[in-house]
Order: structure tokens, then C-alpha cells, then sequence
């Protein structure tokens, strides 16, 4: 470690920690990680928060506590690790939600690392970005196009990213509908519409504000999601975590369409009639992100404009933030500035 490293790692960080379900996040200070090997320390710039956050305060999906949550990281590389080739200190990078797989299991080797045994999620089961400084694996990071700025460029990490995948699910389809237009709807609107898709929104029924944003962001309807689209749909994204949305999705998809789930958490899927399913249509869920993903999806957006909406919240509000996100009360998506 030279003498700026040493510098850099001596001191303090601050982060919201989460301890235990009903307790809200709580500031903490702590003494400065020093990155291991493969790591780098980042300087966090921006880190947006994702609704996979709120499964994990709620209690919805159990990982490592306490935790430092935040999967949509933008930082500055403040020290890195000896083995780190990829970048130079001063460079800006972004951490997804997968922060790193083994490289060892049936899923590695098949180039389904999203699949892994044992992964590593950022926010879930090693400390995220809703910090001063955090670190990543550099293997597992991103560089960001330089002409998104941080609080923008936050959002891709997760809502474009995993949202991406589960678009890319839909195959050739060119009439798409997105159930739920948040934080992934409003990026894949933009970039599916940009590739040549019609896109119908569901919101929550009588969302207008929702359903304004969505037509703004070039869907060609808006709509409640107990309502069928003007059209007929080859394939259907379900970003809201609720399963009724599944049976609705199938009546709205045509024969050999496909409805993707692509949240991490879903309530209960009611039973619904074998005739919605009938006609070859599918249901599949979409499980994280693999670094082919991250590749794609910013060289897809280097070609196609996309521009996140977002509303920044500084750090330590990080709490009314995830309140804000619960009640739908965000336009876009929120960030966190440190
Ligand atoms: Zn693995
Ligand atoms: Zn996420």
C-alpha cells in the first residue's frame, strides 16, 4: 500500500446500517475498510434504492445482519487491492447486486453465474452503498459511460440492469407490457421503445400520475392493471411484487407469449384458470444479473437515450426514502447522495 492508499484507508466512513425487521436504519461510523486483493474502496457518489431494500427491511428475503444496504452504487476508486488491474484509483465505477460469484459451481461454468450456489449480493449479504464508502469485488463492477452523471447513472444498476434481463426474456416480442412502471419501467420503456417496441403501462388502477409519466416516457398506453391494452401483447414484465398481476399478465398475452417475473419477491400467485396458460404461453421469473448482462445492457444504452428520472434524498434520510418508495409516491427512481 503506498502513502495516498494508507491515507485514503486511514479514518472513519458513515453508513445507514439496518440490524433487525421494525427497526428503522440507523447512521453508524466505523473505521475505514482496507481492500482485500481483488477488491477496490470506493468513494460512494451515488447509490440508488431498489425495492429489492424494502423486501429486505421488511423481512421478505433474509440475508446477513446487520447490513449496510444498496446495490445501486456509483463510486470513485479510492484504493484498490494489488491484484485490481481493471482500474486505476480516480476511476468511477458502478457496483450491481451481484457482487460476486464462485467460479466454481455447475452455474459458473454454464455462464449462469446469476444462478451461483454461492453468491455475494451487494446490500443483502456483504455491505452495499447507502454509505460514505464501500467495497466491491472489481471483478464484479462496472465502468459507467461518462456522459451519465452519478444520481442518474445510480438506477441503471439494478432497476436498467435487471430490468434489461428481464426484457431481453421477452425475446422477439414487439408488444410489451410493463405491470408496475417504477424505477426499471420508466429505463426499459425508454430503451424497448428506442429498439422499436410499442409498450403498454400498468399502473396501480387510478394512478394518473403514474400512468402520465409512463405515456411520457414514450409508452404508447397507460393504463390501470386491471385493465386489458388496446392491443394484443407478445410478452408482459411483472416489476410489481404482487401475484395477482401474474393471472392479469397471461389474459393480456397472446398464444406463445411469455409473462416475466422479475422481481426477487412476489406475494402468492392466486390459482387461476389452465385456459390462461393454455395456447403455449409461459411464466418465468428472472434471477439477478451476470456480468454479460452489465456489458449489454450499457453498450445498448450507449447507442439509445435513455435518462433516468430521479429524486435524490441525502444519506442519512435513507429511511424516508424506502418510505417513499412503499408508498409509490416516487416518480422514477430514488437516490442517495452521500
Ligand atoms: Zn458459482
Ligand atoms: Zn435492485
Amino acid at each position: 500500500m503506498n502513502l495516498i492508499e494508507r491515507k485514503v484507508s486511514a479514518g472513519t466512513m458513515k453508513a445507514m446500517e439496518f440490524s433487525s425487521v421494525g427497526t428503522p436504519l440507523a447512521m453508524v461510523e466505523r473505521p475505514m475498510p482496507s481492500p482485500r486483493s481483488n477488491e477496490v474502496l470506493l468513494e460512494v457518489l451515488a447509490c440508488g434504492v431498489c425495492r429489492t431494500d424494502l423486501h429486505i427491511v421488511d423481512g421478505d428475503i433474509e440475508g446477513t445482519l446487520p447490513i449496510v444496504p444498496g446495490h445501486e452504487v456509483v463510486g470513485r476508486v479510492v484504493s484498490k487491492g494489488e491484484h485490481v488491474t481493471r482500474f486505476e484509483l480516480g476511476d468511477r465505477v458502478g457496483v450491481p447486486w451481484l457482487g460476486s460469484s464462485c467460479g466454481r459451481c455447475t452455474y459458473c461454468h454454464k455462464r449462469q453465474e446469476n444462478l451461483c450456489d454461492e453468491p455475494v449480493f451487494t446490500g443483502f449479504t456483504v455491505n452495499g452503498g447507502y454509505a460514505s464508502h464501500c467495497l466491491a469485488d472489481a471483478a464484479f463492477c462496472f465502468s459507467i459511460p461518462a456522459s451519465i452523471d452519478d444520481v442518474h447513472a445510480a438506477p441503471l444498476l439494478c432497476a436498467g440492469l435487471i430490468g434489461y434481463r428481464a426484457f431481453s426474456m421477452c425475446g422477439d416480442a414487439l408488444r410489451i407490457g410493463l405491470y408496475g412502471f417504477g424505477a426499471s419501467a420508466h429505463i426499459i420503456a425508454q430503451l424497448a421503445t428506442g429498439l422499436g417496441c410499442t409498450i403498454a403501462a400498468f399502473t396501480r388502477p387510478g394512478d394518473d400520475t403514474g400512468q402520465a409519466f409512463a405515456r411520457e416516457m414514450g409508452c404508447a398506453w397507460a393504463g390501470g392493471s386491471d385493465m386489458l391494452s388496446p392491443f394484443e401483447l407478445d410478452a408482459a414484465i411483472i416489476f410489481a411484487p404482487a401475484g395477482e398481476l401474474v393471472p392479469q399478465a397471461l389474459a393480456a398475452v397472446r398464444k406463445g407469449g411469455t409473462v416475466v417475473c422479475a422481481g426477487i419477491h412476489m406475494s402468492d400467485i392466486p390459482t387461476f384458470p389452465y385456459e390462461l396458460l393454455w395456447g403455449e404461453r409461459q411464466i418465468r421469473s428472472v434471477a439477478n444479473l451476470t456480468r454479460a448482462d452489465g456489458e449489454s445492457f450499457f453498450t445498448a444504452i450507449g447507442t439509445i437515450q435513455v435518462h433516468t428520472r430521479v429524486e435524490t434524498f441525502p444519506l442519512h434520510q435513507a429511511n424516508e426514502a424506502l418510505e417513499r418508495l412503499r408508498a409509490g409516491t416516487i416518480t422514477g427512481a430514488a437516490v442517495l447522495v452521500p
